[in-house]
């Protein structure tokens, strides 16, 4: 398999899933159709389905503009608020992107009809997840329309389970912003300090920071680590979910310099 990352807006990414053997691809959060279709002829793909992370504007928005230019595609999602949406899914469904494995994980929270797409490959592949505004590289999105518990269940008890070495394609790049505010969180952590400096450099050359791993967030990503010692220590909890929704109010409020 392999991705195309399509930078979009003004810190959005869409992604192209692609499978190689099979040229047929998916369009994920295609928010600007026309760049979306500019890159599958690009790369000689063929496009049949959009995988939507959630119904805001800045993922969803494109949807319909994208099928004005393609002719009918299967639109997946897990919201009614989903524009052009034809394939509804569940937690734990499964379909396939040429012979890719795409299964779904609903993650309610940001939004309550959020997914999030896991796709493994051949055996030996690295596997991909895509984490809309659930998951970003430090961080994590708001909780518009969920509660810390429902966070918890959806970065900790999901998301965390995913094979370490799965890539993280996330909605937005916010990772330096999150990365200042994960330092605030644990000031010591040469995890943080390095990612940032990285991250910093990237972004420098306007290179983009995607994708990280599972393994990486736990190492560095406060919202991964709810049940971690110093975590909970920074926020005076001992429970991972009022941590969780400590660090959301407090990164609300955090300026980073
Ligand atoms: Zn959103």
């Amino acid at each position: 398999m392999r991705i195309k990352l399509l930078p979009a807006l003004q810190d959005n990414y869409m992604y192209l899933l692609i499978d190689e053997a099979t040229k047929e691809c998916a369009a994920v959060d295609p928010v600007e159709p026309q760049k979306v279709v500019d890159a599958v002829s690009e790369e000689g793909v063929t496009l049949k389905k959009v995988l939507t992370t959630h119904h805001h504007w800045d993922h969803a928005g494109g949807n319909e503009g994208l099928i004005r230019l393609t002719g009918p595609l299967e639109v997946y999602g897990g919201d009614d608020r989903i524009g052009a949406l034809t394939n509804k899914v569940k937690d734990g469904e499964q379909f396939k992107v040429g012979n890719l494995n795409v299964r779904c994980l609903f993650t309610p929270c940001h939004t309550t009809g959020h997914i999030c797409y896991f796709v493994t490959g051949d055996q030996g592949e690295q596997p991909i997840v895509f984490t809309g505004d659930t998951l970003f590289v430090a961080g994590c999105g708001k909780f518009f329309e969920g509660s810390p518990n429902d966070m918890y269940h959806a970065l900790v008890e999901k998301l965390s389970k995913l094979p370490g070495d799965t890539r993280v394609f996330c909605g937005h790049e916010y990772t330096v912003n999150n990365l200042k505010y994960a330092l605030h969180v644990e000031p010591q952590s040469k995890d943080i300090q390095d990612k940032l400096k990285w991250a910093q450099a990237q972004r420098d050359k306007n290179e983009p920071t995607i994708p990280s791993t599972i393994a990486e967030e736990l190492k560095f990503n406060p919202f991964m680590r709810v049940g971690a010692a110093e975590v909970q220590k920074h926020c005076g909890k001992s429970d991972p979910v009022k941590t969780m929704g400590f660090l959301r109010d407090e990164k609300n409020n955090f300026k980073a310099k």
